[in-house]
This record gives structure tokens, C-alpha cells and sequence, in this order.
């Protein structure tokens, strides 16, 4: 039968919000894990105490961040529209129904005094929660690096002509009667000329960089993640500028890692961006295990004879290099490079050398080397791989693989991290913090049931799924039945909650 209802506005809700907030919704389950208690305190620097007006309530202020990364709503303004009619955005951050919300640039201007190493502290005070909860473990942590975009137009873009620059600043200062010579690039004149660089006055801390051969530049920034192994727990977060190599960010994360687990790092596996001698020679110092593909051998072009960098044999103990030839070529002493050390063959010992042409160019006078940082480590590294890895460190790769670039695909489309908020360095990090600390906190709502109804419950299933298994163990082995084919026992730690 048809009705038509008789709808009537109400004049006042007589419920408390929390009823009226599913108990299975994200922001109930993160409110029974959130312990924001220590805010106050370490704020307080920020605010005078004694005078003008009274400030928002940092802790709302922070629950209204944390409820729009939660649901993927990362822009203040969007943020603070649907708070005004979303039931569990207000009760989780302690807003009345009638109460009216803080202006948007509100966020915006306190995240600026609060700075990026206090949202660092909420970040790392969720990995000490997941601690406590025993949901880290720092056997195995995954590290990749990804890019965001910078929140900036592809009309703001403009080129850099660096080269220019720096002649007309050359000029200018030797019209201006200096007769310092200027300093720069010491050795050989750079032979290769400086492209000139695309980039935005917009956001200047961002740079063009690419995630793929095939995709054009797009000014960006890096984030390099760190991820345990045991539950995906995020443990360590930074920002770079886009143009920023991972492999040299490795070490000090690896220390900060260390730092907030108080641990020592088993084991680090990464792509092989990161597959620098230097990173596995300090690994291997610091007795961590590195599970890093070493870069591949190119394979020689058709036609080129001359003899390849890797059939000159490194001798650490004399720290010198014996060529095909049998001659030893010596480290140069007085050529500083950034990239390794170099080693060159005497003249003479190339000049009656029957591999000469095959050696070098005709316009030099001896065949060079350059060792990189970390070489010997790099070749104990290829080795490895080249040998096999066994079947626990594939595992540990192929683990790698879902962790971490995981929890980078869920950053993007869930948490709103595919693009920047804010611009500049410290709004990227302050986002990227933020980010890591929410997904923390869903990850320590999962392992807490939110309501004690709920907790019960699952303590009832828990307990009759052990009696369950037990008496059809005991079955099993009274009546002698084998154990069907693909079956598996539950894991163990089921029964342990
Ligand atoms: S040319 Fe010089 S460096 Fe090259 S193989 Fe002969 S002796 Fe060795």
C-alpha cells in the first residue's frame, strides 16, 4: 500500500551524537584508540598564556585534521563544508550540532605554528601506540619512495636558465672591479652544457621528476616511506624535493627507523633505486641484512671492443687495481670527485701494451677507473644475486613489493596524497605526517574492537572457534583421520587474543 509520510522537522535532537554514530564507523573505532591527552602540553609554546584571545581547542583542531584524512577529505575547505552536516566528523572532534566550526584558514594558519616536528610526534606517537599493541616488529621494514605532485599549474611553469646566470652574475662581478678569480668546478672545464630546467615560482621547493621513463616531468616532491613487515605499519616518513635520489636518503632513515623503534633493523628491503655500494657497504656494517637488487650489467653495444670497467680487478688490502694486462693502476691523489675515487694506469705501462686500442681513446695517454663508495659491498652484493637468493629472502622481496607500494596506492586514493594541500617543503611533510599517522591509527582501530559489546563478541567467537578446533583434533585423532588435502590449521595467533 501506498504511503505518503508525515514529515515534520524536528526542533531538537534529544540523543547524545555518539548514539547516533554507527559503532562500526571509522571515526568510533579510531576514538576508542586516540589518546590525544599530551596536546595541551606540547603546544602550549605556541600560544601566549596570558594574553589575547582565547585560542580553538588544539585537540578539536586536531581531531577535524585527523577525521578529513580519514575519509580522504584533505582540503580545509571542503573539510569544514561537510563537518557543518556530517554527524561523525562533529562528534569526533567534540562539536555540539549547533556550535559553530572554526574558519578554514584556521587550519591552515595553526598548522603553520604548530610546524612539521610536532606532526612528526603525532606520527610517531601512533608507531609507539602500534608498539604497545604489538604490531611492530623490526625484523623486516620495507622502504620505497613515491612522488606527489605539487599543487601548482602547468601554466605557472617557467625555465631556469642556470648556465646564463651564472655567466651574467660572472660578469658582473668582474665589471664591479672584483679580481677574485670566480670560484668554482675545480679539474677539467664541464664539458656538457647545463640544460636549462623547467620550474614553477609558485612552489619553488618542487622540482620536475618523473616516475617512469615514458611519462613527461611534472614538478613534484618525493616521499620516502618505511613499512614493517609484520602489519604493514608505517614507521618512518619523509619528504624530499622530487629531483631527490632515494638511494642517498637510505641510511639516515634506516638511523631515524632505529630512533623511534629503539631497535636494532634486521633486515631492509628496497627496489634497485637504492642499490648504491655506499648503502650496502654502511648496511653491512651496521649488521643489517639488505635484500637491494643490484643494478644490472648493460650489455655491451655491437661494435664497441673497448674493454669493460668490470674485467679491472679492485684489490682493497693494496687499494689498487690490476688491469687485463696484468699492470696495477694507483688511486689519483689529486682529482676530488664527489662519486668515488679514481685510478689511473702509468703511460708507460700502456704505451707498449698490446690491448692499447682496445683500452682507451687514441687522444689519451692511460686507461682511468673510477671506484664508486661501497664497491667491494656492491660486487659481495651482485654475487649474491647472481648465486640465487634463497627462498626466505625472495619472500622477503616479494613482500616488498605489496607492503609497501601498498600502502603508497592506498596513501593516494584513500588519503588524498596523490597531490600536495599545501606549498612548500613543510605543508608537503606536514601532509605526508599526517597522513602516515591516520593510516597508523586504522590500523590500531582494526586490532581493537570499537565498543565492549563488539570486544565480547569477539572474545565469544575466539573462545568457541579453540573449543571447536580442539574437539576436532581430538576427533581426528581417535577416529585416525588424516588431515584433508589443503587443509591448514588457523594460525596461532587467533587463539592468543
Ligand atoms: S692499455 Fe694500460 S690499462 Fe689497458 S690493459 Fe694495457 S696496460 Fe692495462
Amino acid at each position: 500500500m501506498q504511503s505518503r509520510g508525515d514529515w515534520q522537522e524536528d526542533l531538537f535532537v534529544a540523543s547524545p551524537l555518539r548514539e547516533l554514530v554507527p559503532d562500526d564507523h571509522i571515526l568510533k573505532r579510531v576514538d576508542a584508540v586516540l589518546d590525544l591527552s599530551w596536546l595541551h602540553e606540547a603546544v602550549r609554546g605556541c600560544y601566549c598564556q596570558d594574553n589575547g584571545r582565547p585560542s580553538i581547542d588544539p585537540e578539536r583542531v586536531l581531531r577535524l585534521m585527523l577525521a578529513g584524512f580519514f575519509q580522504g577529505i584533505v582540503h580545509d575547505r571542503k573539510l569544514m563544508r561537510e563537518a557543518q552536516v556530517n554527524l561523525a566528523i562533529r562528534w569526533f572532534a567534540g562539536y555540539r550540532l549547533d556550535e559553530v566550526l572554526p574558519e578554514r584558514s584556521s587550519l591552515t594558519r595553526i598548522r603553520q605554528r604548530w610546524g612539521a616536528p610536532l606532526f612528526r610526534s603525532i606520527f610517531e606517537r601512533t608507531v609507539a601506540q602500534c608498539m604497545e599493541a604489538g604490531l611492530v616488529s623490526a625484523d623486516t621494514v620495507h622502504i620505497d619512495a613515491t612522488l606527489i605532485r605539487a599543487d601548482v599549474s602547468w601554466d605557472s611553469l617557467t625555465t631556469r636558465h642556470a648556465e646564463q646566470v651564472v655567466e651574467v652574475n660572472d660578469e658582473k662581478a668582474a665589471s664591479d672591479g672584483d679580481d677574485e678569480p670566480p670560484t668554482g668546478r675545480r679539474g677539467r672545464p664541464r664539458k656538457k652544457k647545463i640544460k636549462p630546467q623547467k620550474y614553477s615560482p609558485t612552489d619553488p621547493d618542487a622540482t620536475m621528476s618523473t616516475s617512469c621513463k615514458q611519462y613527461h616531468l611534472e614538478p613534484t616532491y618525493k616521499q620516502h616511506t618505511a613499512v614493517e613487515d609484520k602489519n604493514g605499519v608505517i614507521v618512518d616518513v619523509s619528504v624530499t624535493t622530487g629531483q631527490a635520489n632515494e638511494g642517498k636518503q637510505l641510511i639516515e632513515q634506516v638511523e631515524r627507523i632505529e630512533a623511534t623503534l629503539n631497535d636494532h633493523v634486521a633486515c631492509v628491503t628496497c627496489d634497485a633505486g637504492y642499490a648504491h655500494g655506499a648503502n650496502y657497504a654502511t648496511l653491512e656494517q651496521r649488521g643489517t641484512d639488505a635484500v637491494i637488487p643490484p643494478p644490472r650489467i648493460a650489455p655491451r653495444k655491437k661494435g664497441t671492443q673497448r674493454i669493460p670497467a668490470r674485467r679491472f680487478k679492485y684489490d682493497e688490502h693494496h687499494d689498487r687495481i690490476t688491469c687485463p694486462a696484468g699492470s696495477h693502476l694507483h688511486r689519483k691523489s689529486c682529482t676530488p670527485s664527489t662519486n668515488g675515487r679514481y685510478y689511473r694506469a702509468r703511460s708507460s705501462d700502456c704505451k707498449n701494451c698490446p690491448l692499447r686500442e682496445r683500452c682507451f681513446s687514441a687522444k689519451a695517454v692511460s686507461r682511468t677507473i673510477l671506484i664508486g663508495e661501497g664497491y667491494t659491498a656492491l660486487l659481495r652484493a651482485r654475487r649474491r644475486k647472481e648465486k640465487g637468493w634463497d627462498e626466505s629472502t625472495r619472500e622477503k622481496y616479494k613482500r616488498h613489493r605489496w607492503q609497501v607500494e601498498g600502502v603508497h596506492g592506498r596513501s593516494k586514493t584513500q588519503h588524498g596524497l596523490s597531490r600536495a594541500i599545501g606549498r612548500g617543503l613543510t605543508n608537503v611533510t606536514i601532509q605526508s605526517y599526517l597522513t602516515a599517522a591516520v593510516m597508523n591509527l586504522k590500523k590500531l582501530a582494526k586490532k581493537h574492537p570499537a565498543t565492549k559489546d563488539q570486544y565480547r563478541l569477539t572474545q565469544a567467537c575466539t573462545r568457541l572457534t579453540t573449543q571447536f578446533y580442539a574437539l576436532w583434533t581430538s576427533i581426528r585423532q581417535h577416529h585416525k583421520i588424516n588431515t584433508p588435502k589443503g587443509y591448514a590449521p588457523p594460525p596461532k595467533q587467533l587463539f592468543t587474543n
